[in-house]
């Protein structure tokens, strides 16, 4: 049980809290079902970036898939060795892209005919060979919300089976390019095993008969997404995941790449505000607290839900109310017509599964400082993060106040 009364005291609220024994778990049981097979899990960073967890991960053997350069240099600093890093993401720069194969990563996931010609041009620059793998687009509906779906023609990432074959040809032609996977990701928070045995089926295919042409790859990256229980959804079990892409690789020999994010940390994660005021418009009931959309902008972004615990407090005569921050915008709330009991000032709401795509979403919208994030592990708490303060935000501009 985490004392949540505690960690307000000691931290202040708003507050992210990250149980890193929960991560181990869920990360654990991932690996558990690939065992037996040459596998690298790779956390998607974007998911929860904090050095320190990433660093928790390292420590648990992780690899790490980034999306951009920064998440490299994060991997990097946080202990991931660098033939377990990969680098996907739709839009690359040129630095970026240079700086990857400075420094060695595993493989870039390339997204395009043009990039692929971009990374060809600057390995070709540095003297290189860079080690890519393709992200292809197999055209499975992932049936999840559609900010979330990446694995159809009308969604921005990968490309076509096609024009898939077209690139390893030039890049097996190519001296600065080692085409050594394959990678597709269809989307996240998926509930539903089907379209995943069917995208992995449909790429699987694509590797025979590249082999047919002698271009023989090493990885199989099957991108992450498994989504897990935000309210009463049913969950794919990580077992039955592995199985249904194991199935489809018959005779064929490939390390599995999986980029697992929210399955790791979501859950670990809680949300910790305090209660400002209630107030009450006409007949719709709010309840106004320190924390906002800049904090958590899921519930803005995708409608998400988010379960929320009262601490200390008996849920009796609860009636429904909008959970809303201070920022100025009507779409600024963390929960819609939840069931929750009078509250007053000064009360805790916790939110939780508030792990994945929580802080790394924040801004500092309407000057408000991020969180502080506090990690526990082993029963004891610890910062991993300042709270932001108003000089932390003016840091940047101060210097070009004029007189
Ligand atoms: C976002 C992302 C992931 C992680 O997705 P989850 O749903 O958090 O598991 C993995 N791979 C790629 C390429 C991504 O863009």
């Amino acid at each position: 049980m985490i004392d949540f009364q505690a960690l307000a005291k000691k931290y202040g609220t708003p507050l992210y809290i990250y149980d890193l024994d929960h991560m181990t778990r869920q990360f654990e049981k991932l690996k558990e079902a690939f065992r037996g097979r040459k596998s690298l899990l790779a956390y998607a960073v974007k998911a929860n970036s904090n050095l320190s967890v990433i660093s928790h991960f390292a420590k648990l053997g992780s690899g790490a898939d980034c999306v951009s350069i920064g998440e490299v240099r994060r991997a990097l600093l946080a202990g991931i060795p660098k033939y377990k890093i990969l680098f996907s993401g739709v839009g690359k720069r040129d630095d970026e892209i240079k700086e990857a194969i400075e420094s060695d990563i595993l493989y870039i996931n390339v997204e395009s005919e043009a990039e692929l010609g971009r990374v060809e041009m600057i390995a070709k620059e540095m003297s290189k060979e860079a080690r890519i793998s393709i992200r292809v687009n197999p055209n499975v509906d992932p049936k999840t919300h559609p900010y979330i779906s990446t694995g159809l023609h009308e969604n921005k990432f990968g490309v076509d089976m096609d024009t898939a074959k077209r690139m390893y040809i030039t890049a097996k032609n190519s001296s600065n390019l080692d085409p050594v996977g394959i990678h597709f990701h269809i989307g996240s928070q998926l509930t539903e095993l089907e379209p995943i045995k069917e995208a992995s089926e449909i790429v699987a295919d694509m590797v025979r008969s590249l082999a047919a042409i002698d271009i023989d790859l090493k990885f199989f990256d099957v991108g992450g997404g498994l989504g897990v229980r935000y309210n009463d959804e049913t969950t794919i079990e990580p077992y039955d995941y592995a199985q249904a892409i194991l199935g489809t690789l018959k005779g064929l020999d490939l390390t599995i790449v999986c980029e697992p994010g929210r399955f790791l940390t979501a859950n670990a994660g809680y949300f910790l505000t305090k209660v400002l005021y209630e107030k009450v418009n006409g007949e719709k009931r709010f309840v106004v607290v320190d924390g906002a959309m800049n904090d958590l902008i899921r519930p803005s972004l995708y409608n998400a839900f988010h379960k929320v615990e009262v601490v200390g407090k008996k849920e009796e005569n609860k009636t429904p109310a909008d959970i809303v921050g201070p920022v100025c915008e009507s779409g600024d709330f963390l929960a819609k017509e939840y069931p929750l009991p009078p509250l007053e000032h000064g009360d805790l709401l916790v939110l939780h599964s508030a792990g994945a795509y929580g802080f790394g979403m924040g801004s500092n919208y309407n000057t408000r400082g991020r969180s502080a994030e506090v990690v526990i592990e082993n029963g004891k708490d610890r910062l991993v993060r300042k709270r932001e303060n108003f000089e932390d935000l003016i840091a940047l501009e101060k210097e070009f106040l004029e007189a």
